[in-house]
């Protein structure tokens, strides 16, 4: 039989693809003898049973009510009875967080009878019994019934007028109650049922159906969360934070999620419920004021955060419910920071001997690498500060205010920058915070929803700005000094520092590029965090990196980021501007000579282009790509060319020109005339190209030409060149390696043979990947992979990260039968996924020697291969 139900003490923290991060750690913490209320977790397969089969497996309700019940033996009373009732939380809890996505129902078990028996359980607290009831009424009637939520809030702001919701009484609660239970009577047709296990398994149910709810997708999407985990459900016995002033509820870190710093971050809300710190419907207290409140209850808390340091050796954030000044523990988890923080933190547990440089390197990505070498504000620009809120989440934003997650999607569709200006946002803003460069909220600390999904997203955030009067309905908020911002008006974000400022205010590079750029010494701590780890990740990696640049600058850009080589120079791009002219005169030569004429006076231009190259490269090895794309891309456009010949200005090279653009028009350039097939088809282009490589490594001291062939599908293709280029690089006494790309999925299912007349494989997986899915490359992404997306037909688009299964496995076959072939085949990657820390892991994997990617890429690339490497070695010791 299925076990679908673990309580608390069965489950441990290892455990989170089965019980979900929170139930993992509800059992993690009560294993550890910590305050957690006693509760079970139902696991995820039952969920992914649930949504695959649309009814909950069998057994499971008898599983549940035997958890139940031993929870009512635990807590001596019963779920909802009527005169001493337990009432119990029914929340999800996914394996990856996913802050606010899904569903949570408090107060489960009470009704008009039970309410009664709540309160004198809190000796005669009517009011205390009446607001839970309101609560569950609202959270249940919105997340279970599906109920417009605004609905409950509307009857609750005309109730409450200008008070707090704590300055409501008994009696105002208990009208609410009221009003609620007609609200879901008009709307459900259907009374609030009042049956406490009815609440708890339709509680169950919609918390399942949460993992499918449009915002839960779209979160899963940005964040890489793959569609079919399902979430688990975690039944706890309730406690209280809205007794009263005695009570509270609360969110801390262990250290600060922003900078990595030590101390005591949180926010806590006296007399209320976890829900209330999320939502900023009262704005919270810093948590060292509970030293104030409750001096026992905060050393103790204090004390616990230690312990769960100490136990992770990690950050970690808590929620936490004071009930009558007893301190209980509802969550905990390794916390999100930012990017800053996370290689700040790493190398702070390294120095108080929680964890090895070895793990430090494995505790922060290469996404977090890639959002600290965004730019910042210049600091000596001029800025017209306009408020100052809470540094959420850093980065330098700049955009149009928008008001409305809806307006902000539109403009950013229009190519708008835009920022996102809330008084605080909800799950619902998902998409606008997507979409917008920055956000900004008026409302909130550290740890509401605004700062903890632009962190996750690496999006600049600030929040708690609360100078400013954020009025979503006029589309504008006005700033201390009556200064208005509109729709539309510009505005400077600075997650840093937590800075507003009117305009646009200009951008400088980050420190980690410029430390990268050999520019800054290692002074401050991030850069010295940084530096440590890059180190050590370059101790430890296998793999080789190298960078695609075509330019001398780019070049020595790569080679200060630390490429060890070029992996992929494009000579295509040396073929524009004004030299468009000789290869227009190259396709309309008529004769040989006209031909080689054109293509003599390209040469010592191209020689130029690789003195360079190589100069920059200084002695690492550069591979060169001959030219690759269908000539026509050089030519004029075939419509302005028809125009121009219908009128009397054109000219008879116009005209011929006009012929040449007909003749080599392709339906699908992409598969036409292009790459080795050129050099088959123009004779003496390769010539020309491989010459001014051997002339430019003979002047350039130390240089390591590597000759590469695109689109290479026969071994035959690759011969005819390759013949070629060894006599041209015989009769210039230059040594150069001959190699091809892998990039048709002939040439990766017939590597064995394509090895024989190659020294090294660079694998073009853009192309490999439009040609191995027949996606082009330049249409789908724009027209119709969001519904792909939709579709879970992959979770992330083939183009931006290594497609395992498929493409993938062509490059496995290539690499096993082109080594097989030739034992020191030397192997790479030039595609765009060479710098997508996935596709990095993959290649290690695979056995490759380098990547190649983008300069601003090669630190990324370089800390992933280190992680990957140590990834394997922790996975050889298990
Ligand atoms: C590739 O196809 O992956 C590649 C690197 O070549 P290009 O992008 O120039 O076609
Ligand atoms: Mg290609």
């Amino acid at each position: 039989m299925a076990k679908y139900v673990y309580d608390f003490t069965e489950g441990n923290r290892n455990l989170k693809d089965l019980l979900g991060g929170k139930g993992a750690n509800l059992a993690e913490m009560t294993n550890l003898g910590l305050p957690v209320p006693p509760g079970f977790t139902i696991t995820t397969d039952a969920c992914r049973h649930y949504l695959a089969e649309g009814s909950l497996p069998d057994g499971l309700e008898q599983e549940v009510a035997g958890h139940l019940a031993a929870l009512e033996s635990t807590m001596g009373r019963k779920l909802g009875q009527a005169d001493d009732p337990l009432l119990v939380s029914v929340r999800s809890g996914a394996k990856f967080s996913m802050p606010g996505m899904m569903e949570t129902v408090l107060n489960i078990g009470l009704n008009d009878e039970s309410v009664h028996g709540l309160a004198k359980q809190a000796g005669g607290n009517d009011r205390f019994a009446w607001d839970s009831y309101r609560r569950l009424i609202q959270m249940f009637g919105k997340t279970v019934l599906g109920i417009d939520g605004d609905l409950f809030e509307g009857a609750l702001d005309r109730l409450k007028g200008r008070r707090q919701d704590t300055d409501l009484d008994a009696g105002e609660l208990q009208q609410l109650v009221e009003a609620y239970k007609g609200i879901v009577r008009e709307q459900t047709g259907a009374d609030f049922p009042a049956d406490p296990r009815e609440q708890m398994r339709l509680a169950v149910m919609a918390v399942f159906d949460s993992w499918n709810a449009p915002r839960a997708i779209l979160y899963r999407r940005q964040e890489r969360i793959p569609a079919d985990l399902g979430t688990a459900v975690n039944i706890m016995a309730m406690v209280f934070g809205n007794y009263g002033d005695d009570s509270g509820t609360g969110v801390a870190f262990t250290r600060d999620p922003g900078s990595g710093q030590q101390g005591i971050y949180g926010d806590y809300l006296q007399n209320a419920q976890g829900e209330d710190v999320v939502a900023g419907i009262r704005n919270t207290i810093p948590l060292q004021d509970l030293e104030r409140i409750d001096p026992s209850s905060y050393r103790e808390l204090l004390a616990i955060m230690e312990t769960l340091e100490n136990h992770y050796r990690d950050l970690c954030d808590i929620e936490f419910t004071i009930e009558r000044g007893k301190l209980w523990m509802l969550q905990t988890r390794v916390g999100k920071r930012t990017a800053a923080a996370a290689f700040c933190i790493a190398t702070q547990l390294v120095d108080q001997g929680l964890i090895t440089m070895d793990e430090a390197v494995t505790r922060v990505t290469g996404d977090q690498l890639a959002q600290l070498m965004f730019p910042r504000f210049d600091g000596g620009a001029e800025k017209k500060k306009i408020a100052k809120g809470m540094n959420a989440s850093p980065g330098a934003a700049v955009g149009k205010a928008v008001f409305s997650s809806e307006r902000a999607v539109e403009l950013a569709e229009q190519g708008e920058d835009v920022i996102l200006v809330r008084r605080e946002t909800n799950p619902d803003d998902l998409a606008g915070m997507i979409a917008a460069r920055g956000i900004l909220t008026s409302r909130g600390g550290k740890t509401s929803h605004a700062a903890v999904v632009a962190r996750g997203m690496g999006k600049t955030c600030v929040c708690g700005a609360e100078e400013l009067e954020v009025l979503p309905a006029e589309r504008r908020f006005i700033a201390p000094g009556g200064v208005e911002v509109s729709e539309g008006d510009v505005i400077s974000i600075d997650g840093r520092t937590g800075e507003v400022f009117l305009g646009e205010v200009p951008v400088v590079p980050s420190v980690v590029v410029e430390y990268f750029e050999g520019a800054a010494e290692p002074a401050d701590d991030l850069v010295k965090a940084v530096d440590r780890i890059m180190r050590h990740a370059d101790g430890a990696r296998r793999l080789g990196v190298r960078a695609n640049a075509d330019t001398p600058d780019d070049a020595a850009r790569a080679r200060r980021f630390g490429a060890q080589g070029i992996g992929l120079c494009r000579t295509e791009h040396m073929f524009l501007g004004e030299r468009r002219q000789l290869v227009e005169d190259l396709v309309l030569a008529t004769t040989d000579e006209e031909r080689q004429a054109a293509l003599d006076a390209l040469e010592p231009l191209q020689k130029s282009d690789f003195i360079g190259i190589f100069q920059a490269m200084d002695g690492v090895p550069v591979t060169i790509r001959l030219i690759d794309p269908p000539l026509h891309e050089f030519l004029p456009d075939l419509v302005e060319l028809s125009i121009k010949a219908a009128t009397q200005e054109a000219t008879d090279k116009d005209r011929r020109l006009l012929s040449a653009v007909k003749r080599l028009h392709e339906q699908n350039p992409m598969l036409g005339l292009r790459g080795v097939r050129l050099g088959l088809v123009i004779p003496g282009l390769f010539a020309m190209q491989v010459k001014a490589i051997a002339q430019a490594a003979a002047e350039v001291p130390g240089a390591r030409p590597e000759i590469m062939i695109p689109l290479v599908a026969a071994v035959q293709e690759l011969e005819s060149v390759r013949e070629e280029a060894v006599k041209i690089l015989a009769e210039t006494g230059v040594e150069a390696l001959i190699g091809t790309m892998i990039e048709v999925p002939r040439a990766a299912l017939t590597a064995g043979r394509i090895a024989e007349a190659a020294e090294f494989f660079s694998f073009g997986t853009n192309d490999l990947t439009q040609m191995a899915w027949g996606f082009s490359r330049d249409d789908v992404e724009s027209s119709f992979f969001h519904r792909y997306l939709d579709l879970g037909i992959f979770g992330v688009s083939p183009f931006e990260s290594i497609d395992r299964e498929g493409v993938g496995r062509l490059i496995e076959i290539a690499v096993a039968e082109g080594r097989a072939a030739r034992p020191d085949l030397h192997l790479g990657i030039c595609g765009e996924h060479g710098g997508d820390p996935d596709s990095v892991h993959f290649c290690h994997d695979a056995g490759l020697d380098y990547v190649s990617c983008s300069p601003f890429r090669i630190p990324v690339a370089r800390l992933e291969a280190g992680r990957a490497a140590l990834a394997e070695n922790e996975s050889d010791t298990r």
